[in-house]
C-alpha cells in the first residue's frame, strides 16, 4: 500500500516531523530511520528521531547518530511533548503500536499525521497513510523506493546511502535471503555509484565484536546448542547468569540463531534468552515452515515467514519446555520444509 500522493502534499512544506522505529534497533530499523531523517532534513523539515530503547555500539557510526533521542524514563516528558508537537510522525520497520512499548500508547494518541513505512506482515492499521509492502526485503528499500517516488532520487547522497545500505545489507543476511531481489540489486548499484563504501560498512557492522562477545559465542555453540533432529530443529538457551559472565551488550546475541540454522538439515531454529523483565525469542526459518505464524500463535510474537521474534514472561526452563513440547506438531511440516 502506498499512499504516495497524500504523502507529496502532506511534506509540501516544512513540518515538525519525527520519525520513530522498533525496540532494540537493528540496523534496518535505524538505518531506515537515520536515513529518512537525512532526506527529510534536506528537503527543509525539522526531524527528530526517537527509538524507545537503546541500541548496539555497531549502529553507532551512522551518520545522524548523534542527534538521536533514546527514549526512558529520565526522558518520558520529553519525549512526550516531542511527540505531542509533532505534525507528521513517522513509524518504521514494525507492524504494531505494542512494540514500541510506553511510546506506542503517546502515538496512538497523538494528534499528527501516522505514516507507517514497513514491511513485516499483518500491519496493525493504526497510522493514516501507509508505505508498507511485505514483500520488500527492508524497510531500508522502502525508504530508498519512497524518496525515489517523491521524485527526490537526486538528494540521496552518501550519508543517506550508508544508512540505507546498512538496512538492506542486514534484513536481507548479506544479499543471501529470497528476498533479495533485483530491485535490492538495483538499489545496491546506485549506492555503489553515489560513492557508498559497502564493504566499509560489512566491516563496521559484522566485524566489531569483542573478545567476550566471541568467547560468548563459542560457548553458546560448544556447550548450549541443543540440536533435534527428528524435528530439524536446533535452539540455544541462555540464563541471565550466563549473559552476566560473559557481559553481554546490547546486540551481542545477534546473529547467534544463524549459527543454528547452518547445521544441514537444521530448517527451524531458536534462540532463547533470559532477559531478567522477560524471555525473548528469536526464531529463523528456512523453507515454508513459518516462524511468524508460529511465534504469533504460542509467543505473542511475529514478523516475517522465515524470521520472527516472540516473548513469554515464563521462566526461561517453562519456555524451553513448551517450546520442545510444541514441535511434535509441526514435525510433518518441518519435514516437508527441508530440501526447499
Ligand atoms: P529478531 O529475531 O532479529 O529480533 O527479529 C526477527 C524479526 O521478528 C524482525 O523482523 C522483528 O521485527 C520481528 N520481531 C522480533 N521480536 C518480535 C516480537 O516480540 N513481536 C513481533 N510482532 N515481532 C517481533
Ligand atoms: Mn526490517
Amino acid at each position: 500500500m502506498h499512499d504516495i500522493n497524500a504523502l507529496k502534499e502532506l511534506l509540501q512544506e516544512p513540518k515538525e516531523v519525527m520519525i520513530t522505529t522498533h525496540h532494540k534497533p537493528d540496523a534496518d530499523a535505524l538505518g531506515s530511520s537515520l536515513g529518512l531523517a537525512g532526506y527529510l532534513k534536506k528537503k527543509g523539515h525539522r526531524v527528530t528521531v526517537i527509538t524507545p530503547s537503546d541500541y548496539p555500539n555497531f549502529l553507532a557510526w551512522m551518520p545522524g547518530n548523534e542527534d538521536v533521542i533514546v527514549y526512558s524514563d529520565n526522558n518520558d516528558a520529553l519525549v512526550q511533548r516531542i511527540i505531542n508537537e509533532s505534525q507528521v510522525i513517522f513509524c518504521l520497520d514494525f507492524n504494531n503500536l505494542s512494540r514500541i512499548n510506553e511510546m506506542g500508547e503517546y502515538i496512538r494518541q497523538a494528534k499528527g499525521t501516522k505514516v507507517l513505512v514497513d514491511h513485516h506482515l499483518q500491519p496493525e492499521s493504526f497510522a493514516d497513510l501507509n508505505y508498507s509492502n511485505t514483500n520488500a526485503a527492508a524497510t531500508a528499500e522502502l525508504v530508498y523506493d519512497l524518496i525515489k517516488a517523491m521524485g527526490d532520487g537526486d538528494l540521496i547522497d552518501t550519508n543517506i546511502g550508508e544508512c540505507l545500505y546498512a538496512g538492506i545489507m542486514t534484513d536481507t543476511g548479506s544479499f543471501r535471503h529470497p528476498s533479495t531481489s533485483k530491485n535490492v540489486h538495483l538499489i545496491i548499484a546506485d549506492l555503489l555509484h553515489i560513492g557508498v563504501n559497502t564493504s566499509n560498512i560489512h566491516r563496521l557492522i559484522y566485524d566489531s565484536s569483542s573478545e567476550l562477545r566471541l568467547r560468548f559465542l563459542g560457548y553458546a555453540l560448544k556447550d548450549k546448542l541443543v540440536v533435534l533432529p527428528e524435528y530439524h530443529t536446533a535452539y540455544i538457551a541462555i540464563t541471565a547468569d550466563e549473559l552476566k559472565a560473559y557481559d553481554s551488550k546490547t546486540g551481542d546475541t545477534e546473529g547467534l540463531v544463524n549459527f543454528a540454522l547452518s547445521i544441514e538439515g537444521i530448517v527451524f531454529a531458536a534462540v532463547i534468552i533470559d532477559r531478567t523483565q522477560a524471555v525473548k525469542m528469536s526464531f529463523r526459518s528456512v523453507g515454508d515452515f513459518s516462524v511468524n505464524e508460529f511465534a504469533r500463535q504460542h509467543f505473542n510474537g511475529g514478523g516475517h515467514r522465515n524470521a520472527a521474534g516472540g516473548m513469554s514472561l515464563e521462566p526461561l526452563d517453562a519456555v524451553v519446555a513448551k517450546f520442545e513440547s510444541l514441535l511434535p506438531q509441526y514435525k510433518e511440516q518441518l519435514a516437508n520444509s527441508v530440501n526447499k
